[in-house]
């Protein structure tokens, strides 16, 4: 728990803990949530922020790492499933501790959520609160507040569910709830604390940066679209400015794009921002586990990314079938794959370090495709990593989802776990996604 003295209103933050059959930290932070607590401060609230998930084990050299997981019982929906299912995060214990230390009461509490499918481990978060805070409102938002507004409203239990997009609308929202004037606090902002409050956590392993928001294009199986209207790119001297106030006031070495579309329209944002890292004699590792932009992978582009320190390279192709490619919304094809490869190999990645996402199981496709997709990308000697498909509501391809599934996805949020493969079928069942899980293993 993180608390900043104040005598103005006093909210608190909390980002809840996974509930699933696996999760692993590969830099996880609650952004939209340290990007509120950053406004809010810099407004004058006092904030306290409790990140259920800040707890991981046996971290690697990069700050990715294990989450502390405990095992729990299955929701009902799930019980038929042969795994064992887990709260990922801090001990229920510790939260509760945590909150019995508060020097007061929140005026208002914030809740964040994440994946549709992982709400029992939020839902429980509220239950607890609601008993500690009693009378305390308690707004909800986040990914599942957003993508499942209607189950949220009705199950949650929370006062008020958000399901808007813009982060400064929730001030809107907190300054009626509290009628307190949003009078910027010009210290903080002269010391750049409205970024992000990464700062409240007592040790930084890692943060990570959006330098855009949003994606120009439209995949059928994705919530970008959605989640962000439009696409819009910050000011590449600003990022910087921020890449370099969190290593060097703050000594971050490990930052991950959060980006959708961070390779977009590269030579006026992209490049510019590596530009001015070189200049500026940043160095730091640079992660991009939201996967790139393929296209745009020239050879500038793969030479400035060797040259800056991005360890983590994640490619999103999804799959190598034409066809596939262009019903889902033709971000890549072929071709522009093997040269994106190539301009890596050239600027100094091997093959291993170069992760090429592929999405299997989405709703009609076969093992075959999938093989294909895999072999296609170790041709190319890079790393092929199998993303299951998790149906998301709002995408076009959730429809065709409903359809195909054997599970209820309209009505239960629990079923979209990319886990259980919710589209599994005749032509791809789930001993042949084990069965291309482990010969990846073996590899
Ligand atoms: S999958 Fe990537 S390219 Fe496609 S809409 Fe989503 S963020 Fe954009």
């Amino acid at each position: 728990m993180f608390h900043v003295k104040h005598s103005s209103p006093h909210i608190l933050l909390v980002n809840p803990w996974i509930t699933d059959f696996a999760a692993y930290n590969f830099w996880m932070k609650p952004l939209g949530l340290l990007n509120i607590a950053g406004l809010l401060r810099e407004k004058g609230f006092g904030i306290t922020l409790i990140d259920c998930l800040d707890f991981s084990i046996n971290k690697k050299k990069y700050g990715d790492g294990k989450f502390l997981k405990t095992k729990i019982e299955k929701p009902d929906s799930l019980k038929s499933v042969p795994r064992n299912y887990s709260q990922y995060g801090i001990p229920e214990e510790m939260l509760l501790k945590r909150f019995s230390i508060l020097e007061e009461n929140p005026d208002i509490i914030g809740i964040t959520s994440g994946m549709t499918y992982w709400y029992p481990g939020l839902f429980k978060v509220i239950e607890i609160t609601k008993k500690f805070f009693r009378n305390v409102p308690i707004i909800l938002g986040g990914i599942y507040a957003t993508l499942c507004y209607e189950h949220a409203k009705n199950h949650s239990g929370v006062d008020i569910v958000f399901n808007g997009r813009d982060e400064l609308e929730i001030l809107k929202l907190i300054r009626r709830l509290t009628g307190f004037e949003l009078a910027p606090n010009s210290e903080l902002r002269a010391n750049n604390l409205q970024y992000p409050a990464f700062d409240l956590y007592p040790q930084l392993d890692y943060i990570c940066i959006s330098a855009s928001k949003g994606c120009p294009f439209a995949c059928t199986y994705c919530a970008s679209p959605f989640l962000s209207k439009g696409f819009s790119t910050r000011d590449p001297l600003r990022v910087v400015d921020e890449i370099d106030y969190w290593t060097k006031k703050h000594g971050v070495n490990n930052i991950a794009f959060y980006d959708d579309a961070l390779l977009v329209e590269p030579s006026r944002h992209f490049i510019p921002i590596m530009q001015e890292v070189v200049r500026r004699g940043i160095h730091c590792n640079f992660h991009t586990p939201n996967a790139l932009h393929i296209r745009e992978v020239n050879e500038e582009i793969a030479v400035l990314m060797f040259q800056c320190g991005f360890k983590t390279i994640r490619l999103g192709f999804e799959t190598s079938n034409e066809a596939t490619q262009i019903e889902t919304g033709g971000k890549v094809d072929n071709h522009e794959f093997r040269q994106a490869i190539k301009n890596l190999r050239r600027a100094g990645y091997s093959g291993e370090e170069i992760g090429v996402y592929l999405m299997v199981g989405l709703p009609g496709q076969r093992v075959g495709e999938a093989e294909e997709g895999i072999a296609f990308v170790k041709g190319t000697s890079a790393n092929p990593m199998l993303v299951e498909y998790s149906p998301i509501p709002h995408t076009p391809l959730f429809e065709k989802a409903k359809k195909m599934s054997q599970f209820d996805l309209e009505n239960e949020p629990l079923y979209h776990n990319n886990s259980i493969l919710p589209c599994q079928w005749d032509g791809f069942t789930m001993a042949d996604y084990r069965r291309l899980k482990e010969g990846l293993r073996r590899d």
